[in-house]
């Protein structure tokens, strides 16, 4: 293979940045081309919705808290908020790029139109990337190219399955046009769909609308970001612990686990919300204002919608949502690569064949990767971190692929795998502690954790039961960042930081109950950790 000495990168949000920066790492020249005037991508507010960038409403906030949602060598600063508003994030964003020096590499304005494969491909795997700015093209010549464009881009407005819709005389739109409430004070609306969009909107509109329906076709789990004891839900529930009994259970098991912990707050089935199959690991929704709202009737959940009149929506158990203003689809999105030929990679049925979510596999010179693509409960940073830093090793040669046919029958294999634990519709998700370990153990940079037991035991237990934060993907191996054992230890310190504002009396964390079960169980647990891990 050739050696690749470049890299283009195209986007600059929070994959295109840290594909930015990996590459730097990794002694790449690197050129990040970047549609808009400034870095953040979906992050980057703005008043209206632009061709071909994601667009969010005003008031989005992280549904991943500091912790988690930071890149692994880089946490996000102590006054930040544990959840954040997009502008805090988009702060956090900009606080990285000065600190890597990084906006020196970006072409801001600058679209990328065609990505083809040079004459020479077959020998040089070399790419020519044609790009557009203020109307003029040029082209360039790449060793490898990251697409890092996004893929909560495209509206997925399913007109189709909405019998009716053309006589409906309201307003209809996706909810890439939403913004603010201001605008639907006094107004019935229909929200359709319950991801956390259609919740979010939902809720907000609560507060002025006259009226705010939220149909449902099938139900969803609402988790809320304030969870165990007051804890971010991610930094309670993602843990290795969790996940090594998810690992060790039995299916039903685990599923009657899952269900028992969605039902705890509230019931699910009592507030009509409860998931049509419950034991799929789809996203949940979180939301910590849905449930007062319905039961407060301000928000009145429906089922699926049979058809549209002219001025009304009919449900699928016959009730009817009359003189409807407006219809809001928040029924997601679709994501498409269109400067590149098809034949290459193609998204079929929101689905795209890619090797561990990163690589074409029937490319005949792995030096092209897709950043950021991939779903799970993790959060982008960390998981787009470590996917650039594995997809360089590739491209420099350091990592190989499988021969094509082993690459696709794995694609298979988990295809199959993950429709049995995500759903048909959602075969871009994966589990994020299982994906990780998978890329760092081939970076080199999985931590060795039996070995930690014995050599920093304070450190294992933390990484063990503690919340699977980015730092752990930079503890050790390529790419160690020395800062990391240290992000470990303070990560609950940080987070109550960032929330205790007043001075109050002390009061551990922990109940002594939860403590002494640990205490015990712990020998247990971690010569089966170490089995499995052998
Ligand atoms: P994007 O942020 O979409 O950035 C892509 C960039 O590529 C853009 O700047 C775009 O202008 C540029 N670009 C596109 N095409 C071209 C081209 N042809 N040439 C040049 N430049 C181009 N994830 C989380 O982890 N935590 C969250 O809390 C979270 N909240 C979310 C909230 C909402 C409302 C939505 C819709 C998604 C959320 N997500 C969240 C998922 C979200 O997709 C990621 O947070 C993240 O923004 C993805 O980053 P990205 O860089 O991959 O894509
Ligand atoms: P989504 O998660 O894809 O949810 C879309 C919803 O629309 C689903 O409930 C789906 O129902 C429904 N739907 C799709 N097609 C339909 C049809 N034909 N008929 C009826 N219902 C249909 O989209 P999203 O809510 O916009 O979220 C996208 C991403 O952004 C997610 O990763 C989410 O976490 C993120 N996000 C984060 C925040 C935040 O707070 N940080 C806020 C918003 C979004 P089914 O379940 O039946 O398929």
């Amino acid at each position: 293979m050739s050696v690749v000495r470049n890299v283009a990168i195209i986007g600059a949000g929070i994959s295109g940045l840290a594909a930015l920066k990996c590459s730097l790492e990794a002694g790449l020249e690197a050129t990040c081309f970047e549609k808009s005037d400034s870095i953040g991508g979906l992050w980057n507010y703005t008043e209206c919705a632009e061709e071909g960038r994601a667009s969010i409403y005003r008031s989005v906030c992280t549904n991943a808290c500091k912790e988690m949602m930071c890149y692994p060598d880089f946490p996000i600063p102590d006054e930040f908020p544990n959840y954040m508003h997009n502008s805090w994030f988009l702060n956090y964003l900009r606080l990285y790029v000065k600190h890597f020096d990084l906006a020196r590499y970006i072409k801001f304005k600058t679209a990328v139109v065609r990505v083809q494969k040079c004459p020479d491909f077959q020998v040089t795997g070399r790419w020519e990337v044609i790009t557009e700015h203020d109307g003029e093209r040029s082209s360039d010549i790449f060793d490898s190219v990251l697409i890092c464009t996004g893929h909560h881009v495209y509206p997925n407005l399913p007109l189709n399955s909405f019998l009716g819709i053309e006589r409906f005389t309201g307003r209809y739109m996706h909810n890439r046009e939403y913004k603010e409430p201001l605008q639907y004070a006094g107004k019935r609306v229909l929200v359709v769909g319950l991801g956390n969009t259609g919740a979010d909107i939902s809720v907000e509109l609560s507060h002025t609308a006259q009226k705010v329906w939220l149909s449902t076709r099938s139900g969803s789990w609402i988790m809320s970001r304030v969870w165990d004891n007051g804890y971010p839900w991610d930094m309670v529930y993602l843990t290795r612990y969790h996940f090594f009994l998810n690992k060790i259970l039995p299916r039903a098991i685990s599923d009657y686990l899952y269900e028992r912990m969605m039902n705890k707050r509230f019931s699910h089935e009592n507030y009509g919300l409860v998931p049509v199959d419950k034991g799929l690991r789809k996203e949940p929704v979180f939301n910590d204002d849905l449930a007062a709202c319905i039961t407060c009737g301000t928000v009145v959940v429906k089922p699926n919608i049979r058809e549209f009149t002219e001025t009304s929506a009919i449900f699928e158990d016959g009730s009817i949502a009359e003189n409807v203003d407006v219809v809001i689809f928040a029924t997601g999105y679709s994501f498409a690569y269109p400067f590149i030929d098809d034949s290459i990679m193609k998204n079929s049925n929101n689905k795209v064949s890619l090797y561990k979510g990163v690589f074409p596999p029937k490319l005949e010179k792995p030096t092209l990767a897709v950043i950021g693509l991939l779903q799970s409960l993790g959060s982008i940073p960390s998981t787009s971190d470590v996917q650039a830093r594995w997809a360089l090793r590739v491209l420099k040669g350091i990592c190989k692929l499988p021969p094509k046919e082993s690459m696709l029958q794995e694609l298979n294999e988990e295809e199959t795998e993950k429709k049995s634990w995500f759903g048909q519709s959602e075969t871009l998700s994966t589990d994020y502690i299982t994906y990780m370990d998978e890329l760092s153990s081939s970076i080199g940079c999985k931590a060795n954790l039996p070995l930690l037991c014995v050599t920093d035991p304070r450190l294992a237990w933390e990484m063990f039961f503690g919340p699977c934060s980015p730092y752990q993907f930079r503890l050790t191996g390529p790419g160690k960042w020395e800062g990391a054992r240290n992000s470990i230890l303070n990560q609950w310190n940080r987070i109550i930081q960032a929330m205790k504002k007043r001075e109050v009396s002390s009061h551990t964390g922990l109940s002594s109950f939860t403590a002494l079960f640990k205490l015990l169980f712990i020998p247990l647990l971690l010569f089966a950790v170490f089995l499995a891990w052998n």
